[in-house]
């Protein structure tokens, strides 16, 4: 099925799947096609109506995918890229004891064989994103001491959703390793934007107040994640 969306001027690929479920649900995937998730038993007519009144969020979502760089479905061959600290890295798969050297706008991934490059690529990733993360929270001492914080735990992982998000109770912070390919100051906002929810946990003025003390240019940083990257997991 094929929708046509006026704001964009061209059709869009609708791919329906039906599923057990009592609500719709919509993504755009990153090669722009619309997935719709319906219920058991839905009717083509109500499956237009959501698609109709969905087009305007489409059409939003589309324009960004044009204009951003996707995070979230890379792919790792040889010739393909992906972005380290704001740096586009071009990926070089080469034979030899395991390792991942960067090199200009290169980023080298040594395999004894190619099977093993998303294993050897991963383990790298999440390693310089612990360590880069753990530098950057270790920064913030006059935060924790002003708060009478101790330093929280982190926890790193994949996330298609959210950059990152904060549990006070184990004085903890999830964030996600996609945020290594984000410039350095964007990862520090994310940070210090999680850091803060260990004080308040919602986004009212106390919260916007606390952020703004320790990081008085948040805004502009969280600008350059907001118009140029966006996360968004190959379905
Ligand atoms: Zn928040």
């Amino acid at each position: 099925m094929r929708l046509y969306i006026d704001s964009i001027g061209r059709d869009v690929d609708i791919d329906i799947e039906y599923k057990r479920t009592s609500r719709y649900l919509l993504s755009v995937t990153p090669d722009m096609n619309v997935r719709i998730t319906c219920p058991l038993g839905a009717k083509t007519f109500e499956i237009n109506r959501v698609l109709d009144n969905a087009k305007p969020w489409i059409a939003q979502r589309i324009k960004k995918l044009e204009k951003s760089i996707i995070l979230g479905n890379e792919s790792l061959s040889s010739g393909s890229y992906i972005y380290l600290f704001g740096d586009r890295k071009t990926i070089d798969t080469r034979q030899g004891k395991p390792k991942v050297l960067l090199e200009d706008d290169s980023m080298i991934v040594y395999v004894e064989d190619e099977s093993k490059v998303k294993n050897t690529f991963d383990k790298w990733w999440k390693n310089l994103a612990e360590k880069t993360f753990s530098d950057i929270i270790n920064k913030q001492s006059r935060f924790f001491n002003d708060m009478c914080l101790d330093t929280p735990s982190i926890s790193v992982k994949k996330m298609y959703t959210r950059w990152g998000s904060c549990n006070k109770r184990l004085n903890k912070v999830n964030l996600n390793s996609y945020l290594l390919s984000l410039p350095y100051e964007c990862i520090e906002y994310v940070i210090m934007h999680e850091l803060a929810h260990l004080v308040h946990q919602n986004h009212k003025q106390e919260f916007y107040s606390l952020l703004v003390k320790y990081m008085p240019d948040w805004k502009q940083r969280k600008k350059v994640i907001d118009d140029n990257f966006l996360l968004c997991k190959k379905s």
